[in-house]
């Protein structure tokens, strides 16, 4: 079941969204070469806690931090730890907060001081996929026209589209039907309805869209050992379009 959200449930989605807006916000200053990923999850853990939420990620499963941080050829769901950020790495940090009961969920991939011309364009490409998706958010459309909006700009531009993870419902649960994959046909796949909450987030490579999953049992990374890069919003279908909850337009 699709839920459809009430004014009120939507309000605390907006606060929540907009709390995971102001963290990503918070981190971009630090997020430099020398500091560790258990650093940015610290400095996290304690800026969402101050809003009166809670990490959405913090023990979700299992995962044990409160944002994942996945550096280079990682793709998802990496674990912050003592690894250093260097000159050239490229970061993607996803982070989801809890407000009243609510979550917002919102990845960003961030470039650590100086990167290449290819790692540029990854992070460029995989940003402008997203605003590709988001464009097909109104009700009466699918969200195989989501899908296949991403998975179009993502092959245009060379980038390999990760299929075994995908976007999602969200609401008073992190994650929610229906899926909302980075691929697919247009016209496939539930109908949008007004009051619907998704979280959209293409993860796109460099190289193949190939992927495996590490010993930890957590971290995916890209077969071929190339870059990959992961940017997500959640939003709300509108009367006319969507909303973005976890953007910079989403003010109290
Ligand atoms: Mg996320
Ligand atoms: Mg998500």
């Amino acid at each position: 079941m699709i839920s459809i959200k009430s004014e009120y449930e939507i309000s605390l989605m907006k606060k929540a969204g907009n709390i995971v807006y102001k963290t990503h916000k918070y981190l971009q200053p630090y997020i430099k070469p020398g500091i560790t990923t258990k650093e940015l999850d610290k400095l996290a853990y304690d800026y969402i806690i101050s809003q009166d939420a809670i990490p959405s990620f913090l023990n979700y499963e299992g995962f044990p931090a409160s944002i994942c941080t996945s550096i280079n050829e990682e793709v998802v769901h990496g674990i912050p730890s003592n690894r250093k950020l260097k000159n050239g790495d490229i970061i993607g940090i996803d982070i989801g907060a809890n407000y009243k009961g609510y979550h917002g969920d919102s990845a960003w991939s961030y470039k650590v001081g100086n990167v290449t011309k290819e790692k540029e364009y990854l992070l460029e490409h995989t940003e402008k996929s997203l605003y590709e998706g988001l464009k097909e958010v109104r009700p009466g459309n699918h969200i195989g026209d989501i899908s296949n909006a991403i998975e179009t700009y993502a092959k245009n531009h060379h980038l390999g589209v990760v299929k075994e993870l995908v976007g999602h419902g969200v609401g008073n649960h992190l994650h929610e039907e229906p899926d909302v994959p980075n691929y697919g046909k247009k016209g496939s796949g539930p109908i949008l309805k007004e009051g619907m909450t998704i979280a959209i987030e293409p993860m796109l490579n460099l190289g193949t869209s190939k992927i495996y999953i590490l010993d930890d049992d957590w971290t995916i990374i890209t077969r071929d050992g190339l870059p990959s890069a992961h940017f997500e919003h959640t939003v709300v279908v509108t009367k006319d379009g969507y909303k973005i909850l976890t953007g910079d337009d989403n003010f109290e």
